[in-house]
């Protein structure tokens, strides 16, 4: 700088210094210079005179300089420009912002940048210079990008969106206003801020449908914002259904059109916005050219073309359209001077086409590129999307993967304790099924076993009268069979489940061998005074080659079956036919028969129907007949109607073979002997034996009847039978049987006046204490377990009597005394037998200590004890005493027959020994 200028810089500064204080108001004088800017800058863009608003701005811009604020210094910059950009001056535009582009790189103003890359942008494109626009309206982009704020992307994507609509390219800018719109939904940008984006997007969709639904969007911001801006808004949509495709337009389209024209003329008219209204009325001539009123068109245009030209390209346009008019009008002097007005534009026109051509090509490049750029982002975010995809689908799978193991092992677990479960229920039933078993064979065993040993000790008594004590040996040996069959029973079905079972075949005669077998139950029968009519229809010539051991194992099942279950006094008919090599035998009984649901079962293993437990047996003979039959080829079926009857039919092939006629004879029915004979009178006193078992009943009678009479009932229904015209002095009943049971048979005892007294004994192979405990509680008076001692019976018997006897005699001596207060006496008793119980260990019980108890007198007390048990009360206690001394023997409770004394409160052996004996008619000793 040279010193002879100093003056003269002085002179400047000086003017400056007062120039700007003439534009700053006093009050800033001593504010912070960036206020003053500031300040600078609104009253700037409050002028409307461009000249005037450019001192304020370029003012703002010197002190800018002053200051380190680079954001308002480029602000101004850019104020400057934009009052270049306002007069439609482009270039000068461009050339005044240029080099300010180097000064915002070098103060990295990222911003400034932004900014002013979208200046150049904005000028270069309409100047015309499409691709050195793009690249700058790019560069923006990227800075945008680097702006924490996302207004600036949008804005990005707006102007981009706006380049390539202005270049035609519609499809490239739809998808940077879609962007645009993506970023403003993402930070919930109000609807005002989309007025551009929206705008824009009208011009880039294709289908003029569209538009109407971003015209709609933007209704609503739309009053809110500047009039200039919706007079801008309603030119774009206007525009819109212009620059679509002609062939989707429809009338309701140009109104559309029409509409927003003249709405932005109306706009642009209070604004004095010429170059808006210019554009409004050049849109709304096309459209009413379009809808053919040619004359309002004319009108339109016509006023545009009054209007300042500032555009080439819209002037041309205009005049295009005019002359067309007027050509359409049949003006066609001024359709020609219109058309020569349109070809001086030409040079400019096809300068600008020529231009725009290569822009276009530009610009296509760039986009192909943009559009290989986009691809990529969109194919990286179609990765991540991918990515993100596959994590979510994995994690669901996964997650699936992992439910569906959960599931499957609570359904394994489930499964494994349902078969857990399963096999223990399982387990259970075999457990049950075995216990029962065993318990029937025990009681099966019992009976027979009382049979043997009791008819062995009356053999031996009779050794004087053969033909008794041969009788006696017959039926201990039967029942010694009857326990080998059953053992055998076993034994043969355990080889079945060894599959060790093989057949013995032999040539037999068969109707001979069928007789045999079926004759060998005529005594059975007999006793239980059931009839078996047998009808062969074999001829005796019939040899056959079987394994006959079977058979007969079968039929003996059968037989023994029907016998049991018919009534005494009925039939049992057994019919037997060999034809086309198969024998056929049934047998059939009228007893109580089978329910329908059990006819199947019966088959099974250790089955028994509800009503066979009542009779024992241990529910194998059928399974194993039906096996034998079926190891023979055969079949065994059963037919049966409840309450009438079973026919049970067994069919086996068998080949005929050569043999010796043999002959037999053939009884066809076997007629038993009437047995028993219940109404043999005779002084002595009469018992009842109710007994199912045919020979434990012949067994029973046959001890009995040297000192009473018996009669005898096979079941409880007999026996109630017999009671409505009988009395007796005893009834000895089992539990186990058919129809009625022991203790229905009590039950129903106790409901009958003149019987309910009689002295009930069961004699039962069931030991189960609780078996006794429910007969005491019926009222009997006694409970025998099978197999017994003949004089433990009889002593029983005879003592149960006695009591009776005892009780009777009191009875009718003291008739004034017979308290008629039955069932609180009787309650007294048990209450009386409770306490003798709980003191039984004590040898010094006195009555008197009884009576106290019961709160009655000693007198009171024995005429109680004399009227219901026929005891005195000393008898009674003893009684009681001895009772419990027999069922700790026979429940071996103790070791020694002292400690039992002790326990039962009788301290002297001798007297102990004897009491029993005559109580109970064996020696405590033998029970030990
Ligand atoms: P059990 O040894 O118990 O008699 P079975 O296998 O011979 O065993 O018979 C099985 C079941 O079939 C018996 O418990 C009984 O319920 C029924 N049953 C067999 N024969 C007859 C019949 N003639 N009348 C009624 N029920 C019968």
């Amino acid at each position: 700088m040279k010193i002879k200028n100093l003056p003269s810089i002085i002179c400047l500064l000086l003017f400056q210094t007062i120039w700007s204080q003439q534009l700053l108001p006093d009050s800033l004088t001593q504010k912070p210079v960036e206020e003053k800017i500031a300040f600078l800058q609104q009253e700037g863009q409050k002028h409307n005179n461009i000249d005037s608003s450019n001192v304020y701005f370029n003012e703002a811009l010197k002190l800018a300089k002053t200051c380190d604020c680079d954001s308002l210094y480029f602000r101004s910059v850019e104020y400057i420009s934009d009052t270049y950009y306002s007069q439609g001056n482009y270039k000068k535009a461009i050339a005044f912002i240029e080099p300010f582009l180097a000064q915002a790189k070098e103060s990295n103003s990222t911003i400034s940048l932004f900014r002013i890359h979208t200046h150049l942008a904005k000028n270069l494109m309409l100047s015309e210079q499409h691709d050195e626009a793009l690249k700058h309206y790019e560069s923006a982009l990227e800075f945008s990008k680097k702006i924490q704020n996302k207004i600036y992307l949008a804005d990005a994507y707006n102007n981009l969106g706006d380049m390539y609509n202005t270049t035609g390219l519609h499809k490239n800018a739809k998808k940077y206003l879609l962007l645009a719109l993506e970023v403003y939904n993402s930070i919930n940008a109000p609807e005002t801020e989309k007025l551009y984006t929206y705008k824009n997007l009208m011009q880039a969709i294709e289908n003029p449908e569209d538009i109407e639904e971003y015209a709609k969007k933007a209704l609503n911001s739309l009053h809110k914002s500047e009039p200039k801006e919706q007079a801008s808004f309603y030119l774009y949509e206007g525009d819109a259904y212009l620059s679509k495709n002609e062939e989707l337009l429809t009338p309701k389209h140009y109104k559309k059109s029409l509409q927003a024209f003249n709405k932005a003329i109306t706009i642009a008219d209070s604004l004095n916005l010429d170059i808006y209204k210019n554009f409004g009325l050049i849109g709304k001539g096309s459209v009413l050219l379009n809808l053919n009123r040619t004359s309002d068109a004319i009108a339109a245009l016509e006023n545009a073309k009054q209007l300042p030209q500032t555009i080439p390209q819209n002037e041309f346009y205009l005049l295009r359209k005019l002359a067309v008019a007027y050509e359409r009008n049949n003006n066609y002097k001024k359709a020609f001077i219109t058309s020569k007005e349109m070809f001086t534009l030409q040079d400019s026109i096809s300068h600008y086409q020529s231009k725009e051509k290569f822009a276009e090509f530009d610009a296509k490049f760039n986009l192909a590129e943009k559009d290989k750029e986009i691809a990529l982002q969109e194919l990286e975010i179609a990765k991540q999307r991918n990515a993100r995809n596959k994590w979510i689908f994995s994690s669901i799978g996964t997650l699936l993967l992992g439910l569906f193991i959960i599931l499957w092992l609570i359904t394994k677990q489930k499964r494994k304790k349902t078969l857990v479960q399963m096999k223990l229920e399982k387990e259970q039933e075999i457990n049950q099924l075995r216990t029962k078993f065993l318990g029937n064979i025990a009681h099966e065993i019992r009976t027979p076993l009382t049979l043997v040993s009791g008819n062995l000790n009356l053999a031996l008594e009779n050794l004087d009268n053969t033909t008794k004590a041969k009788k006696n040996l017959q039926v201990a040996l039967d029942n010694t069979k009857k326990i080998t069959d059953d053992a055998n029973e076993i034994l043969e079905l355990l080889k079945f489940e060894g599959h060790k079972m093989t057949l013995n075949k032999t040539a037999v005669p068969l109707r001979t061998s069928l007789e045999r077998i079926v004759f060998s139950f005529h005594s059975m029968a007999q006793i239980k005074a059931v009839e078996i009519s047998y009808n062969s229809n074999i001829a005796n010539t019939i040899f056959v080659n079987t394994d006959i051991g079977k058979i007969e194992k079968i039929i003996n099942n059968l037989l023994s079956n029907a016998i049991k279950y018919a009534p005494s006094n009925s039939k049992i008919i057994v019919n037997d036919v060999f034809n086309t090599d198969t024998l056929s035998v049934s047998v059939t009984d009228f007893g109580e028969g089978i329910k329908y649901d059990e006819q199947k079962k019966i088959f099974e293993r250790f089955y028994q129907s509800e009503n066979a437990s009542k009779v024992g047996g241990i529910g194998i003979g059928l399974a194993l007949s039906k096996e034998f039959s079926e190891l023979l080829n055969g079949n065994l079926t059963v037919d049966s109607k409840p309450g009438q009857g079973s026919t049970f039919a067994l069919k086996i092939p068998m080949q005929t073979t050569e043999n010796n006629i043999e002959n037999v004879t053939k009884p066809t029915s076997l007629i038993p002997q009437q047995f028993p004979n219940h109404n043999n009178s005779s002084i002595k006193e009469h018992i009842l034996i109710v007994e199912d078992n045919p020979q434990m009943a012949t067994y029973l009678k046959e001890l009995l009847e040297d000192i009473y009479h018996c009669d005898v009932a096979f079941n409880g229904e007999e026996a109630l039978n017999l009671l409505k015209t009988q009395t007796y002095s005893l009834i000895t009943s089992d539990i186990m049987m058919p129809k009625i049971d022991g203790f229905e048979l009590r039950e129903k005892i106790n409901t009958i006046e003149k019987h309910k007294y009689t002295p009930f004994i069961f004699i039962s192979a069931k030991t189960l204490e609780i078996d006794k405990i429910k007969g005491f509680s019926l009222g009997i008076a006694d409970y025998i377990v099978k197999p017994f001692n003949k004089n433990e019976l009889i002593a029983r018997i005879k003592n149960l009597l006695k009591n009776k006897a005892s009780r009777i005699k009191w009875q009718l001596e003291n008739t004034n005394q017979l308290s008629t207060t039955e069932s609180s006496d009787q309650k007294l008793l048990r209450k009386i037998e409770t306490y003798i119980v709980e003191n039984l260990d004590n040898d010094d019980f006195k009555i008197k200590e009884l009576a106290d108890y019961v709160g009655y007198s000693q007198r009171q007390l024995a005429r109680i004890m004399k009227q219901y048990t026929g005891m005195s009360p000393v008898k009674f206690i003893l009684e009681i005493r001895l009772q419990k001394a027999f069922t700790f023997l026979q429940n071996k409770t103790f070791f020694t027959l002292s400690e039992v004394r002790f326990a039962v409160g009788i301290s002297s052996s001798a007297y102990f020994n004897k009491k029993f004996k005559e109580r109970f008619g064996i020696a405590p000793a033998d029970l030990i």
